[in-house]
């Protein structure tokens, strides 16, 4: 059998993080406001605000490779630990040619709330490699991320820091990583990654994961105000991988999900879409929905602003902004995607009453997939579908009344309340084990 390399395979778990897009708002810098306004809330001590913006560690460093064409090549590669007092630190590795030290320092940042909100045991930690994957073979692809973790191999470890796939790295580029540490450590350490294939220790439901925690949290949103599923709207922006399962499972749930959309435009039926059968065109399709005859065409713009109960952002960041809030008809908004809402849209939506589901809890399920992958690791032993569903919808039930109840505690959107819990948790577990010196 011929070796096969499947590194144009598309990412299937993307480590959550905000997308930087340098044209518009900076979604860390937004993201750094609402921490802010989280601390000021809760009157956090300076001394630990100080310690939470900051990096534990950081690691810089060369990885030569040879290209095919035989010249050596160095790229420059990134590791950046935030915080590992809640347990090993955990985040993706993205290789990109724009990838910088202050963006993972940032994606780093916000691994750390994001695992502090559902209750993960795991620290926040991101990776990055400048390089143009595009441009590169899968073999030269291959090489890098050996060299990469060689370079980093006492960074990493089941125990001190587990890296996942992020933008451009995937199932195939975290099976080498696999490899490399293992024959580093002379035994297979399957839990050093995760977001790697189900054959080499990945785990059921993962796929799902992230679109399963958008319905199980806009589940309990409905539930919080008394709004019964199958008297719901919903339109979803995007129809990847997050924002396709979403709608399944809203569907699924008895909501009517009305309008879907992709990079090619929105589609629109009053009678509720057949979201299995957008699925399957988009399959056969060349991976779009362009055509698609199940439902009327409307722009983008336009299903943001549709008279549903809720919306769904699943696309990309910066979507819901300054000039489209004040039309958002939807009583809920799930930010299935990174960075959807900008923050002047977020004052509209709350002075208007939408209740947001913020990113850093909507978009969490994959994240917590990611906790059972390393558990059932360390255990050996491996969990069905079925339990892996059932636990991360308690996980993101529990998740989801935790910033619920702090939202009330402290008359702040769930957005604060999230920044809250986190606050709270990360520096709650620093005073207990106190600063080493
Ligand atoms: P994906 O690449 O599978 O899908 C993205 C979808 O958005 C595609 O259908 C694309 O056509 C569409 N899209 C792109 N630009 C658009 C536009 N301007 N208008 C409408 N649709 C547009 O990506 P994904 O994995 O589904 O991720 C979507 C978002 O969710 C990203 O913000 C990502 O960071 C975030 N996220 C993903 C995961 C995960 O597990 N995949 C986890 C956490 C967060």
């Amino acid at each position: 059998m011929p070796f096969e390399r499947n590194v144009d395979q598309r990412a299937v778990y993307q480590e959550p993080g905000p997308l930087m897009d340098r044209e518009h708002d900076n979604p860390f810098q937004s993201m750094m406001e609402q921490f802010d306004e989280a601390a000021r809330v809760i009157d956090l001590d300076p001394g630990l605000y100080e310690y939470l913006r900051s990096p534990a560690r950081i690691h810089i460093t060369s990885i030569p490779v040879t290209m095919d064409d035989g010249k050596l090549k160095v790229f420059e590669g990134f590791r950046v630990i935030h915080n590992e007092v809640l347990g090993p630190s955990k985040g993706g590795i993205r290789y990109a040619p724009d990838v910088t030290l202050d963006e993972v320092k940032a994606l780093a940042a916000w691994m750390t709330w994001k695992c502090a909100v559902v209750g993960v045991p795991f620290g926040g930690a991101k990776g990055g490699v400048t390089c143009d994957p595009r441009s590169m073979s899968p073999g030269e692809i291959e090489r890098l991320t050996r060299r990469y973790t060689a370079n980093l191999i006492d960074v990493f470890g089941p125990e001190k820091d587990i890296p996942a796939p992020d933008m451009n790295t995937n199932e195939q580029v975290m099976a080498w990583l696999l490899d490399t540490y293992s024959m580093h450590m002379r035994r297979t350490e399957t839990a050093v990654v995760t977001g790697k294939p189900i054959l080499i220790g990945g785990s059921e439901g993962r796929r799902e994961a992230t679109g399963r925690g958008v319905m199980t949290t806009t589940m309990a949103a409905l539930d919080t105000l008394g709004l019964r599923p199958s008297q719901c709207t919903v339109a979803v922006q995007g129809f990847g991988n997050v924002g396709s399962i979403g709608a399944q499972l809203l569907r699924e749930q008895g909501c009517k999900v009305v309008a879907i959309s992709d990079v090619t435009g929105g589609y629109y039926n009053a009678n509720g879409i057949d979201i299995e059968a957008a699925m399957r065109y988009v399959e056969t399709h060349g991976k779009t929905l362009e055509g698609f005859d199940g439902a009327e065409p409307i722009s983008n713009e336009e299903l943001l602003t549709l008279d549903v109960d809720v919306l769904a952002p699943c696309a990309k960041e910066n979507q819901i902004t300054g000039k489209n809030a004040a039309n958002i008809k939807a009583k809920i908004v799930a930010e299935g995607a990174n960075g959807p809402t900008t923050p002047d849209a977020d004052e509209v939506l709350n002075a208007n009453g939408v209740l947001v589901i913020p990113d850093i809890l909507c978009n969490a399920g994959g994240v917590t997939v990611s906790y059972f992958e390393w558990v059932q690791d360390r255990q050996g032993y491996f969990w069905t579908k079925e339990r892996v569903n059932r636990r991360l919808d308690r996980m993101m039930r529990t998740a989801f009344d935790k910033v619920y109840e702090a939202t009330q505690k402290y008359d702040v959107p769930m957005r604060i309340g999230a920044y809250v819990i986190a606050i709270e948790k990360v520096g709650g577990a620093l005073k207990l084990r106190g600063i080493y010196a």
